[in-house]
C-alpha cells in the first residue's frame, strides 16, 4: 500500500495511491497521524471498498508530506563508511542519533528556503522509517520490523556552518523551515524490501549521490530497535536513517546549495521528489 496526502499546505486530505490515481480516504479516517495509525488507521484502510471513494489523477496535484505532525523526527548520523570519511569523523562504536524539530518537514516537492545569512546548506538523500507501533525497550532488532508501518524519501537539509561549527548539538543546523522533504509515498512494509534499495541526489542535474541502502553501516531493524532504548517511538514518528557519500561538504572546495538550484532526491521502489531552492524572503 502507498499512503499520501494531498492538497494545499495545511488543507491535505489523507490518500491511497494506485498506480496514476490518489483515492481519497478521509471518509475512512481523520489523517495519516499519530492519533489515527493508532486506532488502527491502516487495517481499517486495506479491508475497506475503495471503489466508491474520489479519486484523483495524481498528475498536477499537490503532495504534502505523507504523516501529519510527527511527534519525533529522528534522524541517524554518520551511518554510511564513505560518508564517514568525506565528513572527517572516525566510525561511531554505536549509531550516532539526534533530533530535527518535526516542523521542519514540508511536501515532497516544495521549496526549501536557506535560511538568512546561511553560507553552507546542504543535501542529504536518506531512507526515512515510519513507524507504525509503538516501541518501547525492544529486547532485539529482531522484533523491530513489526514496529515499521513503511518507508519514504527524506530529504535531510543540513546547515554545515551551524550543525558543525557552532556550539554544541547538530539540531542548530537541521531545524530550520523547510529543511526537511518528506515523501511522495510510505510504502508500507509489506511491500518494499528496504534492506536493499538504490538511493539518489542530483543538483541540476548532477549526480551528486548514488547508493545502496545496503551499505547501511546499522541496519533499520538495529536502528528501530537501538533507538527504542532511549525513548518510546510512537506511530507516525519519522527516523531518518542517514546519508551516503557525496553530499556537498565532502568536495574540496565545498560546494553547498544556492539560490535557484534543483534538488532531485530518489529511492528504488519509492519514487523521486523535486525541491527548487529559494532565498528567505522574510516573515
Ligand atoms: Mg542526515
Amino acid at each position: 500500500m502507498k499512503i499520501a496526502r494531498i492538497g494545499a499546505a495545511g488543507a491535505e486530505k489523507p490518500a491511497i495511491i494506485e498506480s496514476d490515481k490518489a483515492i481519497f480516504v478521509d471518509s475512512l479516517i481523520s489523517d495519516w497521524d499519530r492519533k489515527s495509525l493508532s486506532e488502527g488507521a491502516l487495517a481499517k484502510i486495506a479491508k475497506a471498498d475503495l471503489s466508491k471513494l474520489p479519486r484523483v489523477s495524481t498528475s498536477g496535484v499537490r503532495f504534502g508530506s505523507p504523516i501529519s505532525q510527527p511527534t519525533k523526527l529522528i534522524c541517524v548520523g554518520l551511518n554510511y563508511l564513505e560518508h564517514i570519511k568525506e565528513a572527517g569523523f572516525d566510525t561511531p562504536p554505536e549509531p550516532v542519533i539526534f533530533m530535527k524539530a518535526p516542523d521542519s518537514l514540508i511536501g515532497p516537492n516544495d521549496q526549501v528556503v536557506i535560511p538568512p545569512n546561511s553560507t553552507a546548506t546542504d543535501y542529504e538523500v536518506e531512507l526515512a522509517i515510519v513507524i507504525g507501533k509503538r516501541a518501547l525497550y525492544l529486547d532485539s532488532p529482531a522484533q523491530s520490523a513489526e514496529h515499521i508501518l513503511g518507508y519514504t524519501i527524506s530529504q535531510d537539509v543540513s546547515e554545515r556552518h551551524w550543525q558543525m561549527e557552532r556550539a554544541g548539538q547538530w539540531v542548530k543546523g537541521k531545524s530550520f523551515p523547510t529543511f526537511n522533504p518528506l515523501g511522495p509515498v510510505v510504502v508500507t512494509s509489506d511491500s518494499i524490501n528496504a534492506h536493499n534499495l538504490r538511493l539518489w541526489c542530483s543538483v541540476n542535474g548532477e549526480m551528486k549521490q548514488d547508493s545502496n541502502t545496503d551499505d547501511l553501516l546499522y541496519g533499520i531493524d538495529h536502528i528501530v530497535w537501538y533507538i527504542s532504548q532511549f525513548m518510546e517511538l510512537f506511530p507516525g514518528d519519522v527516523i531518518n536513517t542517514g546519508t551516503p557519500f557525496g553530499v556537498g561538504m565532502g568536495f574540496k572546495p565545498p560546494v553547498y546549495l544556492k539560490t535557484g538550484d534543483v534538488l532531485k532526491t530518489g529511492i528504488e521502489g519509492i519514487g523521486e521528489i523535486t525541491n527548487k531552492i529559494v532565498a528567505y524572503k522574510g516573515a
